[in-house]
């Protein structure tokens, strides 16, 4: 199954599509995970993301294409993928188009900007594996630590609460239109991510037609 997951930043994109990506045995591909650890390793692509990532804009189109492309050609995407946080523009979706990569379908996770704002705030990432946390509402089993790596948790500069004000402006702006142009496809799925992470999980599934 080749799937996206829509929303705004920290609408639980992350966290769904790892469980998807278990469940269907396929990878998850999240460019901001990708752009992340480009930045800390110093890549010209992490330096020419640096300073878009930190003031919560979108990188550019051009980039992100050229980093899916060269990531979806890998052995391991053959048989599926599940993409987190791609695309954000209506000019990547085209482009996925325009390179042969046809979506199975479209997930959505609805999230009102209060709730984004509140999840922000509690919001907690592995900077070594990228795993994602909330204090309240998906503690590590050790306060502070990963569950998966052992790595100190960090709150994500640009989860800063001003920063987050701009990127709920520009999903809104930019990549919530994508809703209407997969609408249009007959891919569309939407889920409110209300209750608890295995409701929203079943209700996922439940959507796509994927069994328990
Ligand atoms: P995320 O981890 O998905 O919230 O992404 C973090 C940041 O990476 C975003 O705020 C953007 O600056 C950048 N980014 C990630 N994916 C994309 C994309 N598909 N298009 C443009 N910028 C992106």
């Amino acid at each position: 199954m080749k799937l996206t997951l829509l929303g705004a930043p920290g609408a639980g994109k992350g966290t769904q599509s790892d469980i998807l990506s278990r469940k269907l045995g396929v990878p998850t591909i999240s460019t901001g995970n990708i752009l992340r650890s480009a930045i800390h390793d110093g890549t010209s692509v992490g330096l020419a993301a640096k300073s878009y990532i930190d003031k919560g804009q979108l990188v550019p189109d051009n980039v992100i294409i050229d980093i899916v492309q060269e990531r979806l050609s890998q052995p391991d995407c053959a048989n599926g993928f599940i993409l987190d946080g791609m695309p954000r523009t209506i000019p990547q979706a085209e482009a996925l188009i325009a390179h042969g990569i046809v979506l199975d379908g479209v997930l959505s996770l609805e999230v009102s900007d209060e709730d984004i704002v509140e999840r922000m705030a509690g919001r907690r990432v592995c900077p070594r594996c990228g795993a994602s946390y909330h204090v309240r509402m998906n503690p590590p089993k050790q306060d502070g630590v990963c569950d998966a790596c052992g790595t100190a948790l960090i709150v994500r500069p640009d989860d800063a609460p001003e920063t987050v004000r701009d990127r709920l402006h520009i999903y809104h702006e930019q990549t919530e239109p994508l809703k209407g142009f997969y609408e249009k496809l007959g891919l569309l799925r939407s889920v409110e991510n209300a209750g608890s992470i295995e409701d929203v999980s079943r209700e996922i599934f439940r959507s796509l037609g994927i069994g328990e």
